[in-house]
Protein backbone atom coordinates (compact mmCIF):
# COMPACT_ATOMS: atom_id res chain seq x y z
CA UNK A 1 0.00 0.00 0.00
CA UNK A 2 1.32 3.70 -0.38
CA UNK A 3 -0.47 6.42 1.30
CA UNK A 4 0.83 9.90 0.53
CA UNK A 5 0.37 12.66 3.37
CA UNK A 6 2.52 15.13 1.75
CA UNK A 7 -0.76 17.77 0.62
CA UNK A 8 1.10 20.32 2.15
CA UNK A 9 3.86 20.30 -0.16
CA UNK A 10 1.95 19.16 -3.23
CA UNK A 11 -1.27 17.43 -4.12
CA UNK A 12 -2.17 15.00 -6.88
CA UNK A 13 -4.04 17.21 -9.96
CA UNK A 14 -7.35 16.22 -9.97
CA UNK A 15 -8.57 14.48 -13.19
CA UNK A 16 -11.59 16.83 -13.45
CA UNK A 17 -8.85 19.70 -13.44
CA UNK A 18 -7.10 18.03 -16.37
CA UNK A 19 -9.97 17.33 -18.67
CA UNK A 20 -10.84 21.22 -18.59
CA UNK A 21 -7.09 21.75 -19.18
CA UNK A 22 -6.56 19.49 -22.16
CA UNK A 23 -7.73 21.72 -24.97
CA UNK A 24 -5.68 24.15 -24.26
CA UNK A 25 -2.73 22.03 -24.51
CA UNK A 26 -3.82 20.37 -27.94
CA UNK A 27 -6.45 22.55 -29.94
CA UNK A 28 -6.45 26.32 -28.23
CA UNK A 29 -2.97 27.65 -28.49
CA UNK A 30 -2.91 31.14 -29.68
CA UNK A 31 -1.22 33.61 -28.10
CA UNK A 32 -3.54 35.66 -25.76
CA UNK A 33 -2.30 39.04 -26.77
CA UNK A 34 -3.07 38.01 -30.67
CA UNK A 35 -5.99 39.80 -31.71
CA UNK A 36 -7.01 36.92 -34.46
CA UNK A 37 -9.50 34.56 -33.62
CA UNK A 38 -7.06 32.07 -32.50
CA UNK A 39 -5.69 34.37 -29.58
CA UNK A 40 -9.39 36.21 -28.86
CA UNK A 41 -10.04 32.15 -27.55
CA UNK A 42 -7.08 31.93 -25.45
CA UNK A 43 -7.21 35.58 -24.22
CA UNK A 44 -11.28 34.60 -23.48
CA UNK A 45 -10.47 31.40 -21.39
CA UNK A 46 -8.13 33.77 -19.52
CA UNK A 47 -10.52 36.33 -18.89
CA UNK A 48 -13.27 34.09 -18.06
CA UNK A 49 -10.81 32.61 -15.25
CA UNK A 50 -10.10 36.04 -13.82
CA UNK A 51 -13.67 36.85 -13.14
CA UNK A 52 -13.96 33.25 -11.96
CA UNK A 53 -12.15 33.66 -9.44
CA UNK A 54 -12.81 36.80 -8.82
CA UNK A 55 -16.40 35.81 -7.86
CA UNK A 56 -15.01 32.93 -5.59
CA UNK A 57 -13.49 35.75 -3.63
CA UNK A 58 -15.44 38.83 -4.34
CA UNK A 59 -13.33 41.10 -5.59
CA UNK A 60 -13.11 42.83 -8.60
CA UNK A 61 -11.56 40.41 -11.71
CA UNK A 62 -8.97 43.27 -12.22
CA UNK A 63 -7.45 42.62 -8.71
CA UNK A 64 -6.42 39.15 -9.74
CA UNK A 65 -2.97 38.53 -11.62
CA UNK A 66 -1.64 35.10 -12.71
CA UNK A 67 1.51 34.66 -11.50
CA UNK A 68 3.90 31.25 -11.50
CA UNK A 69 2.82 30.60 -8.00
CA UNK A 70 3.12 31.75 -4.10
CA UNK A 71 6.87 32.12 -3.99
CA UNK A 72 6.93 34.52 -6.70
CA UNK A 73 3.30 36.21 -5.25
CA UNK A 74 5.31 36.40 -2.11
CA UNK A 75 8.41 38.17 -3.39
CA UNK A 76 6.29 40.19 -5.83
CA UNK A 77 4.26 42.02 -3.14
CA UNK A 78 7.11 42.25 -0.94
CA UNK A 79 9.34 44.02 -3.60
CA UNK A 80 6.74 46.26 -4.79
CA UNK A 81 5.41 47.32 -1.47
CA UNK A 82 9.43 48.81 -0.94
CA UNK A 83 10.12 49.47 -4.26
CA UNK A 84 6.58 51.24 -5.28
CA UNK A 85 4.70 52.10 -2.55
CA UNK A 86 7.90 53.76 -0.61
CA UNK A 87 7.16 51.11 2.61
CA UNK A 88 10.95 51.25 4.90
CA UNK A 89 9.95 48.93 7.53
CA UNK A 90 8.52 45.16 7.07
CA UNK A 91 6.77 43.65 10.04
CA UNK A 92 6.67 39.64 9.79
CA UNK A 93 7.32 36.54 11.55
CA UNK A 94 9.60 33.60 11.94
CA UNK A 95 7.18 31.15 10.99
CA UNK A 96 6.38 32.34 7.82
CA UNK A 97 7.67 30.66 4.86
CA UNK A 98 11.25 31.22 3.54
CA UNK A 99 9.85 33.09 0.12
CA UNK A 100 9.22 35.84 2.86
CA UNK A 101 11.66 35.14 5.42
CA UNK A 102 14.40 35.09 3.10
CA UNK A 103 13.01 37.87 0.85
CA UNK A 104 12.72 40.26 3.90
CA UNK A 105 16.35 38.84 4.99
CA UNK A 106 17.27 40.00 2.02
CA UNK A 107 15.94 43.74 1.74
CA UNK A 108 17.17 44.25 4.91
CA UNK A 109 20.66 43.04 4.07
CA UNK A 110 20.27 45.36 0.74
CA UNK A 111 19.46 48.30 2.88
CA UNK A 112 16.32 48.53 1.35
CA UNK A 113 14.16 47.84 4.69
CA UNK A 114 14.27 47.34 8.24
CA UNK A 115 12.56 44.13 9.76
CA UNK A 116 10.61 43.83 12.71
CA UNK A 117 9.66 39.94 13.97
CA UNK A 118 6.10 40.18 16.30
CA UNK A 119 6.03 38.27 19.24
CA UNK A 120 4.93 34.48 19.02
CA UNK A 121 3.13 32.37 21.67
CA UNK A 122 4.30 28.50 22.17
CA UNK A 123 1.49 27.53 19.44
CA UNK A 124 2.77 30.31 17.01
CA UNK A 125 -0.06 32.48 17.46
CA UNK A 126 1.09 36.21 16.52
CA UNK A 127 0.60 38.25 19.69
CA UNK A 128 -1.30 41.11 19.00
CA UNK A 129 -0.55 43.61 21.46
CA UNK A 130 2.96 43.17 20.12
CA UNK A 131 1.73 43.29 16.74
CA UNK A 132 0.27 46.92 17.43
CA UNK A 133 3.20 48.08 19.64
CA UNK A 134 5.31 47.54 16.48
CA UNK A 135 2.31 49.02 14.38
CA UNK A 136 2.70 52.35 16.79
CA UNK A 137 6.13 52.69 16.91
CA UNK A 138 6.94 52.22 13.23
CA UNK A 139 3.27 53.53 11.20
CA UNK A 140 3.40 52.99 7.63
CA UNK A 141 4.66 49.52 7.64
CA UNK A 142 4.14 45.95 5.24
CA UNK A 143 2.83 43.62 7.29
CA UNK A 144 3.49 40.43 5.96
CA UNK A 145 1.84 37.33 8.28
CA UNK A 146 0.45 33.73 6.96
CA UNK A 147 -2.65 32.84 6.94
CA UNK A 148 -2.12 29.45 8.09
CA UNK A 149 1.18 27.85 8.94
CA UNK A 150 2.27 25.42 6.25
CA UNK A 151 3.90 23.22 9.23
CA UNK A 152 1.90 23.56 12.41
CA UNK A 153 -1.36 24.80 10.86
CA UNK A 154 -1.67 27.68 13.45
CA UNK A 155 -4.05 30.55 11.65
CA UNK A 156 -4.66 34.25 11.92
CA UNK A 157 -7.31 36.27 12.04
CA UNK A 158 -7.41 38.22 8.88
CA UNK A 159 -10.09 40.44 10.17
CA UNK A 160 -7.88 40.97 13.28
CA UNK A 161 -4.78 42.42 11.59
CA UNK A 162 -6.60 43.52 8.91
CA UNK A 163 -8.45 46.21 11.49
CA UNK A 164 -4.85 46.78 13.16
CA UNK A 165 -3.16 47.46 9.64
CA UNK A 166 -6.27 49.90 8.81
CA UNK A 167 -5.54 51.71 11.68
CA UNK A 168 -1.81 52.24 11.80
CA UNK A 169 -2.21 52.81 7.91
CA UNK A 170 -0.02 49.59 7.07
CA UNK A 171 -0.45 47.64 4.09
CA UNK A 172 -1.04 43.96 4.69
CA UNK A 173 0.04 40.66 2.82
CA UNK A 174 -1.06 37.45 3.93
CA UNK A 175 0.52 33.94 2.44
CA UNK A 176 -2.52 32.52 1.65
CA UNK A 177 -1.25 29.72 -0.16
CA UNK A 178 -2.20 27.19 2.38
CA UNK A 179 -5.57 28.07 2.96
CA UNK A 180 -6.98 29.10 -0.73
CA UNK A 181 -9.78 26.18 -1.34
CA UNK A 182 -9.68 25.52 2.03
CA UNK A 183 -11.89 28.14 3.91
CA UNK A 184 -14.57 30.81 1.93
CA UNK A 185 -12.88 34.18 1.54
CA UNK A 186 -14.93 37.57 0.83
CA UNK A 187 -12.21 40.39 0.44
CA UNK A 188 -15.08 42.95 1.01
CA UNK A 189 -14.87 42.23 4.75
CA UNK A 190 -11.28 42.16 5.03
CA UNK A 191 -8.36 45.44 5.27
CA UNK A 192 -6.32 43.18 3.19
CA UNK A 193 -3.92 44.17 0.31
CA UNK A 194 -2.17 41.06 -0.94
CA UNK A 195 -2.89 37.57 -1.26
CA UNK A 196 -1.90 34.36 -2.92
CA UNK A 197 -2.47 31.34 -4.17
CA UNK A 198 -0.85 28.06 -5.82
CA UNK A 199 -3.17 25.82 -7.91
CA UNK A 200 -0.44 22.75 -6.32
CA UNK A 201 -2.08 22.98 -3.43
CA UNK A 202 -5.06 22.44 -4.37
CA UNK A 203 -5.19 19.89 -6.95
CA UNK A 204 -4.51 22.12 -9.81
CA UNK A 205 -1.05 21.70 -11.98
CA UNK A 206 2.29 23.05 -10.56
CA UNK A 207 3.86 26.06 -11.75
CA UNK A 208 0.84 28.86 -11.86
CA UNK A 209 -0.56 30.66 -9.36
CA UNK A 210 -2.31 33.87 -8.44
CA UNK A 211 -2.37 37.22 -6.03
CA UNK A 212 -4.88 39.49 -5.22
CA UNK A 213 -3.44 43.10 -5.03
CA UNK A 214 -6.42 45.62 -3.78
CA UNK A 215 -7.36 48.35 -6.07
CA UNK A 216 -6.43 50.98 -4.01
CA UNK A 217 -2.42 49.69 -4.57
CA UNK A 218 -0.64 50.83 -7.25
CA UNK A 219 2.74 49.23 -8.51
CA UNK A 220 5.02 49.24 -11.25
CA UNK A 221 6.13 46.05 -13.30
CA UNK A 222 7.93 43.16 -11.30
CA UNK A 223 8.53 41.61 -14.81
CA UNK A 224 9.00 44.09 -17.75
CA UNK A 225 8.17 42.75 -20.99
CA UNK A 226 4.88 42.91 -23.13
CA UNK A 227 2.78 44.21 -20.86
CA UNK A 228 0.57 41.39 -19.80
CA UNK A 229 -0.79 40.99 -16.37
CA UNK A 230 -1.54 44.56 -16.93
CA UNK A 231 1.78 45.73 -17.25
CA UNK A 232 3.07 43.85 -13.77
CA UNK A 233 3.94 41.14 -15.38
CA UNK A 234 5.04 40.48 -18.55
CA UNK A 235 5.38 37.22 -20.43
CA UNK A 236 2.86 35.47 -22.56
CA UNK A 237 0.74 33.77 -19.94
CA UNK A 238 0.50 29.93 -18.78
CA UNK A 239 -2.64 29.32 -20.80
CA UNK A 240 -3.09 25.85 -19.77
CA UNK A 241 -2.42 26.48 -16.37
CA UNK A 242 -4.37 29.60 -15.70
CA UNK A 243 -7.35 27.64 -16.93
CA UNK A 244 -6.26 24.81 -14.77
CA UNK A 245 -6.35 26.74 -11.59
CA UNK A 246 -9.81 28.14 -11.97
CA UNK A 247 -10.97 24.87 -12.75
CA UNK A 248 -9.27 23.24 -9.29
CA UNK A 249 -10.17 26.35 -7.80
CA UNK A 250 -14.13 26.46 -8.73
CA UNK A 251 -14.23 22.55 -7.61
CA UNK A 252 -12.81 23.51 -4.30
CA UNK A 253 -15.40 26.11 -3.51
CA UNK A 254 -18.28 23.56 -5.19
CA UNK A 255 -17.67 21.00 -3.00
CA UNK A 256 -16.07 22.92 0.02
CA UNK A 257 -18.32 21.40 2.68
CA UNK A 258 -17.69 17.64 1.64
CA UNK A 259 -14.02 18.45 1.77
CA UNK A 260 -13.64 20.05 4.94
CA UNK A 261 -16.01 17.71 6.35
CA UNK A 262 -14.16 14.39 5.12
CA UNK A 263 -10.65 15.62 5.61
CA UNK A 264 -11.56 17.25 9.36
CA UNK A 265 -12.89 13.69 10.31
CA UNK A 266 -9.51 12.32 8.79
CA UNK A 267 -7.22 14.45 10.99
CA UNK A 268 -9.20 13.79 14.00
CA UNK A 269 -9.00 9.93 13.33
CA UNK A 270 -5.51 10.07 13.41
CA UNK A 271 -5.35 12.41 16.39
CA UNK A 272 -7.51 10.02 18.67
CA UNK A 273 -5.74 6.61 17.34
CA UNK A 274 -2.24 8.30 18.10
CA UNK A 275 -2.93 10.05 21.48
CA UNK A 276 -4.71 6.28 22.09
CA UNK A 277 -1.66 4.05 21.00
CA UNK A 278 1.19 6.42 21.40
CA UNK A 279 0.07 8.70 24.59
CA UNK A 280 3.37 10.62 25.00
CA UNK A 281 3.05 12.21 21.48
CA UNK A 282 3.14 15.86 21.24
CA UNK A 283 0.95 18.16 18.73
CA UNK A 284 2.97 21.13 17.69
CA UNK A 285 1.95 24.30 17.11
CA UNK A 286 -1.91 24.62 17.24
CA UNK A 287 -2.36 21.45 14.94
CA UNK A 288 -4.28 19.64 16.89
CA UNK A 289 -7.16 22.45 17.61
CA UNK A 290 -10.77 22.58 16.04
CA UNK A 291 -9.36 25.88 14.95
CA UNK A 292 -6.07 24.88 13.02
CA UNK A 293 -6.06 24.51 9.78
CA UNK A 294 -7.65 21.25 9.25
CA UNK A 295 -5.16 19.77 6.38
CA UNK A 296 -1.91 19.75 8.44
CA UNK A 297 -0.97 17.52 11.95
CA UNK A 298 2.55 17.93 12.90
CA UNK A 299 3.51 15.35 15.74
CA UNK A 300 6.30 15.11 17.78
CA UNK A 301 7.13 11.42 19.17
CA UNK A 302 8.70 10.46 22.14
CA UNK A 303 12.94 10.26 22.08
CA UNK A 304 14.60 7.35 21.11
CA UNK A 305 17.89 6.41 19.47
CA UNK A 306 16.73 6.05 15.40
CA UNK A 307 13.96 9.32 15.66
CA UNK A 308 16.68 10.32 12.46
CA UNK A 309 15.15 7.32 10.99
CA UNK A 310 11.72 7.88 11.42
CA UNK A 311 10.63 9.29 8.13
CA UNK A 312 12.66 6.72 6.17
CA UNK A 313 11.10 3.72 7.87
CA UNK A 314 7.77 5.09 6.69
CA UNK A 315 8.90 5.92 3.51
CA UNK A 316 9.94 2.21 3.28
CA UNK A 317 6.40 1.15 4.42
CA UNK A 318 5.13 3.26 1.31
CA UNK A 319 3.57 6.29 3.69
CA UNK A 320 4.99 9.86 2.17
CA UNK A 321 5.03 12.81 5.11
CA UNK A 322 7.60 15.64 5.84
CA UNK A 323 9.88 15.54 8.20
CA UNK A 324 12.22 18.08 10.17
CA UNK A 325 13.63 16.12 13.15
CA UNK A 326 16.70 16.76 15.47
CA UNK A 327 19.84 15.15 14.22
CA UNK A 328 21.34 12.26 15.72
CA UNK A 329 24.60 14.32 16.70
CA UNK A 330 21.67 16.63 19.14
CA UNK A 331 22.40 19.57 17.35
CA UNK A 332 19.04 21.12 16.26
CA UNK A 333 18.60 20.86 12.79
CA UNK A 334 15.58 21.39 10.24
CA UNK A 335 12.36 23.01 10.35
CA UNK A 336 12.90 26.56 11.23
CA UNK A 337 9.26 27.22 12.05
CA UNK A 338 10.13 24.40 15.25
CA UNK A 339 13.00 25.96 16.03
CA UNK A 340 11.16 29.43 16.10
CA UNK A 341 9.04 27.95 18.63
CA UNK A 342 11.70 25.97 20.49
CA UNK A 343 10.06 22.78 19.74
CA UNK A 344 12.95 21.22 18.00
CA UNK A 345 14.35 18.28 20.28
CA UNK A 346 17.17 15.85 20.03
CA UNK A 347 16.29 11.81 19.64
CA UNK A 348 13.11 13.15 18.71
CA UNK A 349 10.80 13.05 15.61
CA UNK A 350 8.82 15.84 13.96
CA UNK A 351 6.53 14.70 11.25
CA UNK A 352 4.20 16.57 9.09
CA UNK A 353 1.13 14.72 7.87
CA UNK A 354 -0.90 16.49 5.38
CA UNK A 355 -4.04 15.52 4.50
CA UNK A 356 -6.38 15.68 1.17
CA UNK A 357 -9.79 14.96 0.04
CA UNK A 358 -8.78 12.10 -1.95
CA UNK A 359 -7.00 10.38 1.11
CA UNK A 360 -9.24 7.79 2.97
CA UNK A 361 -10.00 6.04 6.54
CA UNK A 362 -8.23 3.20 5.57
CA UNK A 363 -5.49 5.12 4.87
CA UNK A 364 -4.55 6.54 8.07
CA UNK A 365 -5.32 3.67 9.84
CA UNK A 366 -2.20 2.03 7.67
CA UNK A 367 -0.45 4.90 8.74
CA UNK A 368 -1.14 4.56 12.22
CA UNK A 369 -0.61 1.01 12.58
CA UNK A 370 2.67 1.26 10.70
CA UNK A 371 3.76 4.64 12.95
CA UNK A 372 2.55 2.41 16.34
CA UNK A 373 4.97 -0.49 15.05
CA UNK A 374 7.65 1.11 15.03
CA UNK A 375 7.57 2.71 17.99
CA UNK A 376 6.72 -0.90 19.82
CA UNK A 377 10.04 -1.66 18.27
CA UNK A 378 12.52 1.65 19.46
CA UNK A 379 9.81 1.07 23.24
CA UNK A 380 8.23 4.24 23.06
CA UNK A 381 4.29 2.99 22.36
CA UNK A 382 2.84 -0.04 24.44
CA UNK A 383 3.13 -3.74 23.75
N1 LIG B 1 3.85 29.85 0.91
C1 LIG B 1 3.49 28.77 1.62
C2 LIG B 1 2.82 28.94 2.94
C3 LIG B 1 3.71 27.49 1.12
O1 LIG B 1 3.35 26.42 1.84
C4 LIG B 1 4.34 27.35 -0.14
C5 LIG B 1 4.65 26.02 -0.69
O2 LIG B 1 5.30 25.22 -0.06
C6 LIG B 1 4.69 28.51 -0.85
C7 LIG B 1 4.43 29.75 -0.29
C8 LIG B 1 5.35 28.45 -2.18
O3 LIG B 1 4.43 28.15 -3.19
P1 LIG B 1 4.92 27.67 -4.64
O4 LIG B 1 5.32 26.25 -4.51
O5 LIG B 1 3.72 27.82 -5.51
O6 LIG B 1 6.01 28.57 -5.05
Amino acid sequence: MTVYLDNAATTPLDPRVLETMLPYLTQYFGNPSSSHAFGRKTRTAIENTRRLIARHLNCQPAEIYFTSGGTEADNLAMHAAVRDMGRKHIITALTEHSAVLKTAHRLKEKGKAQVSFVKLDDKGHVDLVDLENLLATHPGTFVSLMHANNEIATRISLEAVGELCRKYDALFHSDTVQTMGHYAFDLQKVHLHFLNASAHKFHGPKGVGFMYINRSVHIGPDIIGGGQERGIRGGTENLYGIVGIGAALDLCYRELAEHQQHIRALKQHMISRLKAEVPEVVFNGDSASEDSLYTVLNVTFPPHDNADMMLFLLDLEGIACSGGSACSSGAAKGSHVLEALHALKPRQASLRFSFSRMNTKQEIDYTVDRIVQVCRKEGVAAQ
